[in-house]
């Protein structure tokens, strides 16, 4: 038997991100890039206006007010035709370039617009005109070739925005990895089906299979295998497609657990059987070679509160790696122990859990649990309570480890 610390490296060693591949800007938002992004352009393009008004020469208005003939007008989209020149000004709007020659723009409040026949001028009266007011210059946020965005990074909806702005239309982006979910067992039968007697539904395949997806994976639900060999050989292979590929069940000791078996019938290479660990320590790994990338299996145990803590350790990890995600340190917090608890203490052990806040400080109270099966107790928790082994009992107040659940 292995430690969790050890079956997670093992894990990680093999689970390289997957190739790279081009996708729509629009479809990257959670993917991790796999190139460095640079701007094809200044941004912005051109000295621009940032109010309505006249771009001026600034010495023009030393006197505090002038009367200036307006050469034209121009608004966003335009390009100016006619340089400034003292004496002269272009009535202007918002976000359009500005004229050769000028090197301020009076907001329009501060003016007065004159007009007589062809010819028209403007007062402006303002005793503070400064060079460079109101104008945004050339390549303020960005210069062409600039590094808008570095591979490795996490994309989120505003790199969509400047994608778009830097004229990428597809970026080269880690896939989300596929994982194929099998649930194995006799005893089970699909949710919309009433359990006959010796039966129950099917919790572990839907359950896991939207832990996939919420992980960063995409799910693919292979439904139900017997415990027959020849039928979860073949749905093993159907697996075998996909990057990831997560069973439930068939991986401890009884006479029908034949999933280490039969994945090693379907040249899955094991890396580890049994992690110590409470609940979770049937828990089987595996490669299969093959064309690459290499399929990581995962033979999560039976009873779902196993499989949901063996996801948590281990598969989760996983899928982000194979994303493309730097490895990371599990999410934990530091709590106090807001009960006494004891335990068996042979392994160390994840307890479902409560963190709550109370004055201050951050509280774990491990919940009462009716062991492996109990999902509705699991799904209150908001946290794992990490009991080291070694020890039975644990005193209110003292510090403990907490995983955090999504
Ligand atoms: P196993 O790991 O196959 O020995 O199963 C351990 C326990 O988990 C047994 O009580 C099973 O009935 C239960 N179990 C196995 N698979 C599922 C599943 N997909 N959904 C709910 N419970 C399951
Ligand atoms: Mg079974």
């Amino acid at each position: 038997m292995i430690d969790v610390s050890d079956a997670l490296s093992l894990i990680l060693e093999r689970a390289d991100a997957r190739p790279p591949a081009m996708k729509p800007v629009g479809q990257t938002p959670g993917l991790v890039l796999a190139e460095d992004v640079a701007s094809d352009i200044d941004s912005p393009p051109y000295d621009k206006a940032l109010m309505d008004g006249y771009a001026v020469i600034a010495a023009d208005m030393r006197g505090g007010t002038a009367e200036l003939q307006v050469l034209e007008e121009v608004v966003a989209g335009d390009t100016p035709r006619e340089v400034v020149v003292s004496g002269t000004a272009t009535r202007i709007m918002t976000g359009a370039p500005m004229p050769d020659g000028a090197d301020a723009v009076v907001i329009i409040e501060r003016t007065e617009l004159i007009e007589s026949g062809d010819a028209s001028t403007v007062r402006i009266s303002d005793d503070a005109v400064e060079a460079g007011q109101n104008i945004l210059p050339q390549a303020t946020s960005l210069r062409k070739g600039d590094v808008v965005l570095r591979a490795g990074r996490r994309l989120a909806a505003v790199d969509v925005g400047i994608m778009s702005e830097v004229g990428r239309h597809e970026a080269l982006v880690y896939p989300q990895p596929t994982v194929a979910v099998l649930a194995t067992g006799n005893e089970l039968v699909p949710s919309e089906q009433m359990p006959g007697p010796g039966q129950i539904r099917n919790s572990n395949g839907p359950m896991l299979c939207a832990l996939a997806d919420k992980a960063g994976g995409t799910a693919v639900d292979l439904g139900i295998g017997r415990d027959d060999e020849a039928e979860l050989s073949r749905l093993v292979q159907q697996g075998l497609e996909e990057d990831v590929l997560v069973l439930s069940g068939g991986v401890s000791a009884g006479v029908l657990d034949l999933v280490p078996k039969v994945l090693q019938d379907a040249g899955v290479e094991p890396v580890f059987h049994k992690v110590r660990l409470k609940p979770g320590k049937p828990m089987w790994f595996g490669v299969a070679p093959g064309t690459a990338p290499n399929t990581l299996v995962f033979g999560l145990p039976g009873n779902p509160v196993s499989s949901l803590v063996c996801f948590e350790l281990f598969v989760r990890p996983a899928l982000a790696a194979l994303a493309g995600h730097q490895p990371g340190k599990q999410p934990t917090v530091e709590a106090r122990l807001a009960r006494p608890h004891r335990q068996r203490g042979d392994r160390p052990t994840y307890f479902p859990a409560v963190l709550r806040e109370d004055s201050g400080e951050t509280l774990v109270e491990p919940l009462d649990w009716h062991g492996s099966a109990d999902l509705p107790t699991l799904a209150r928790a908001n946290g794992l309570a990490m009991f080291p082994a070694g020890r039975l009992g644990f005193e209110q107040g003292e510090p403990i480890s907490v995983l955090l659940l999504d």
